[in-house]
């Protein structure tokens, strides 16, 4: 059985994040470890992790993901920007550490500006060694595929390159559901599709290094490479697609995270997870 959850506020603390959880029936979380729209990365205080972990202790969230700012690429041409990512991306691997989480979600950026895309990626490994060398312990990155488009990287090709690069125990990959489609990876999920689909990520990370997916509909069609998230059952996948998922064994045991707008606009809802479970 997978275990299903969502991305939940931290607003009012980071304890805040498990009470949230548990009013719309999460048994996983991905939070912000710090703001996703800002360089500076605050670090959350002594008591501030004390709280959070005493909540999670007794709550039955099984694992906690962080998801990175917004504003990282570690590809960058842009010294500047580049050299901001990496610290901002490991003052969030930090905060995945110091408060037990399972690691960092993170967008692998785009290889705007580099004359060839290697260049751009080659980079981006060195960078991931550099994050991960300078935060000792187990928190881990989740690369994330991502819908695509112009010099953007996250496609799974650029995936398989990057883990293989990287070659660290503490780089995993994490599917987004929606990213795929709209990416046109795959164009429908229906049982033929979606077993090419799991054959593509077993191929190029190995099924095991994928302990997470982003369980989301779109609001854009295949191939859009528009970055739009639905509620489940309402978006160009459709409530048959997760149906015919759900069945792929090899997505089952995994942590199934939602990043959806919400039936009443108000973020990842009861309902949203209602469905997941009914066909989890
Ligand atoms: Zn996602």
């Amino acid at each position: 059985m997978p275990n299903i959850g969502a991305h939940v506020s931290t607003a009012g603390g980071l304890w805040k994040a498990v009470e949230n959880a548990r009013a719309i029936g999460a048994t996983c979380i991905q939070i912000f470890g710090a703001s996703p729209r800002q360089w500076v990365a605050r670090l959350p205080s002594k008591i501030e992790i004390k709280k959070f972990k005493d909540a999670l202790g007794e709550s039955g969230i099984h694992s906690v993901y962080l998801h990175a700012s917004y504003l990282v690429n570690l590809a960058s041409a842009n010294k500047d920007i580049f050299e901001k990512s990496v610290k901002n991306l490991t003052a969030h691997l930090s905060v995945a550490e110091e408060i037990g989480a399972e690691g960092v979600i993170f967008h692998p950026g785009s290889a705007k500006g580099h004359a060839e895309r290697k260049t751009a990626l080659d980079q981006e490994a060195r960078a991931m060694r550099e994050v991960i060398k300078n935060v000792p312990g187990h928190a881990k990155l989740f690369m994330e595929n991502t819908a695509g488009g112009g010099q953007k990287i996250g496609g799974v090709e650029d995936i398989a390159y990057l883990f293989l690069q990287v070659k660290s125990s503490r780089v995993q990959v994490c599917v987004d559901t929606a990213h795929a489609l709209e990416e046109g990876m795959i164009d429908e999920y229906v049982p033929q599709k979606i077993k090419k689909f799991a054959d593509a990520w077993d191929g190029a990370v190995g099924i095991k290094n994928i302990p997470v997916l982003h369980m989301n509909d779109s609001k854009t069609v295949a191939g859009s490479h528009h970055d739009r998230h639905e509620n489940i059952g309402e978006g160009h996948i459709g409530r048959k697609g997760f149906e015919c998922l759900a069945k792929e064994k090899r997505f089952r045991d995994k942590d199934w995270i939602l990043e959806v707008p919400g039936f009443e606009g108000q973020g990842p809802d009861k309902k949203n997870i209602d469905i997941l479970k009914f066909l989890g």
